[in-house]
């Protein structure tokens, strides 16, 4: 048996789907909350920085992503506030790995995405499968070309965040790697 592959995690449209209307989310929670990132862009005692940000939550995320047959660690701006804030709202531990992003929203030469660069050398070899919001065609085929082991680079949409068919395609495509 191998090494389980890598789920790598955003938060805010696959956990966080920030572009949903209210009326289609069944189980979410509402949070409000101050992550780094989001409180260094506006004054502290601006109404929106008292207000906090809104942050929906399904509390079943956790056990089912942990149900999954893979090693979870965060890919997310949120980065160590992933742990902290968002994990003991949806049941998962708050010691996952973390990628630390040498420079947030960094230009990309070739029209990548910014994080997919610095989170396939992160992966370093290993299999992942990746769920995020923002991932293109361009992001996938350069996944393809240049990195040595298997990826699912699982496009999630901010109006629905993650669901059942999403779970079953991630459990269908770590059965198919080589040795599961
Ligand atoms: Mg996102």
């Amino acid at each position: 048996m191998m090494d389980r592959p890598l789920l790598l995690l955003d938060v805010d449209g696959p956990l966080n789907p920030f572009r949903s209307r209210l009326a289609g989310l069944h189980g979410y929670t509402t949070h409000r909350m101050r992550p780094a990132l989001w409180m260094s862009r506006r004054a502290p005692d601006s109404p929106s920085a008292r207000r906090g940000l809104r942050v929906r939550l399904h509390p079943t995320h956790g056990p089912r992503l942990q149900a999954l047959p893979f090693e979870l660690a965060w890919a997310t701006t949120w980065m160590h506030q992933a742990n902290t804030m968002i994990s003991p709202h949806i049941g998962l531990p708050g010691d996952l790995p973390v990628i630390e992003w040498p420079e947030l929203f960094a230009h990309d030469p070739d029209g990548l995405y910014w994080k997919t660069r610095p989170l396939l050398e992160w992966a370093a070899g290993r299999p992942f499968a990746w769920v995020d919001d923002m991932i293109t065609a361009k992001d996938r085929a350069w996944a393809r070309a240049h990195y040595p082991a298997p990826s699912l680079l699982l496009r999630i949409h901010p109006r629905h965040g993650l669901r059942a068919r999403d779970f079953t395609t991630l459990t269908r495509w770590a059965a198919s790697l080589p040795g599961a």
